[in-house]
């Protein structure tokens, strides 16, 4: 027996993971799988990205849909479009020996209408951003009346981009005898808030060490306000003149900005975003 085996994993979902490689379960997948398939439960889970939390909670849900039915089943609301439509490619990949399960994927700043009509052949899963997963409830195009399982993908993030109101109408939505798992790299104040609001008795699981950096890399800092930032910035480029770096910004904005400004000041930069900015619906 594989160790996805022992996790209680069905053969077409064991096909799926051989095809993709996958050795042998992450930590969360080991801890959360087994919880998942065994009871109808809530979860709370502490983890990050890249700890395979996606398959964590995607093997679950497609091997406790039912693919005879066309109804909405799964709801998963993630912060970005970039992690919906990464998740909804993963789950994809893992339900490609299920017959009929249909995953779709909703989010701002693409057609509403083909994204209905993607929903209306019949999805089992769907995948969404907040702001666009309320967009199209007010319009009727999507109904989650009756979905089993909910899932809150990076509830910190989706919660720091101010999807906090949205988050709590989209899940009035939603029926009260449901599974909620929730997975979050932390627990701020008001994530718990809406563990507390939505869950009932969750269980809990934490993984891993959290944010370790390499340790063969020396890491700095400097605090400095928001003015003094790009003059900061300059004085590092000037004391180390040989440098190679990547400046990491928040926003596709911030980058152009940091670039346009460096490259006037007479450095060799360039801008380097997605041209996917935060979801607008
Ligand atoms: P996630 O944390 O879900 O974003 O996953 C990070 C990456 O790890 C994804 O590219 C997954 O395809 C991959 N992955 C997930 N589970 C495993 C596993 N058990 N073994 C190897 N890779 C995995």
């Amino acid at each position: 027996m594989t160790k996805f085996e022992a996790l209680g994993l069905e053969k077409s979902l064991l096909n799926a993971v051989s095809d993709m490689g996958f050795e042998s379960p992450s930590e969360v997948q080991e801890k959360a799988i087994p919880i998942l398939l065994e009871s109808d439960t809530d979860l709370v889970a502490l983890a990050q990205t890249g700890t395979g939390k996606t398959a964590a909670f995607g093997f679950p849900l497609i091997q406790k849909i039912d693919s005879n039915s066309r109804t909405t089943q799964g709801l998963i609301l993630s912060p970005t479009r970039e992690l919906c439509l990464q998740i909804t490619n993963e789950l994809q990949l893992y339900s490609k020996y299920e017959k009929n399960i249909s995953v779709v994927a909703i989010y701002g700043g693409a057609s509403i209408t083909e994204q209905a009509r993607q929903i209306k052949r019949g999805a089992q899963i769907v995948v969404a951003t907040p702001g666009r997963m309320k967009d199209m409830i007010s319009r009727g195009l999507v109904d989650i009346t009756k979905i089993d399982y909910c899932v809150l993908d990076e509830a910190d993030e989706m919660l720091n981009m101010g999807f906090f109101e949205d988050i709590q109408d989209i899940l009035s939505n939603t029926p009260n005898e449901k599974s909620t798992w929730l997975f979050s790299a932390t627990m701020p104040k008001e994530v718990a808030i809406i563990a507390k609001k939505f869950m009932h008795s969750p269980k809990e699981i934490t993984v891993g060490a959290k944010n370790y950096g390499a340790t063969t890399v020396q890491h700095e800092y400097y605090l400095v306000s928001g003015r003094d930032r790009y003059p900061a910035l300059k004085r590092l480029a000037d004391t180390n003149p040989d440098i190679f770096s990547v400046v990491f910004c928040r926003t596709k904005r911030d980058t152009q900005k940091v670039a346009e400004k460096l490259i006037e000041d007479g450095y060799n930069a360039g801008a380097l975003h997605g041209d996917l900015s935060r979801e607008s619906t």
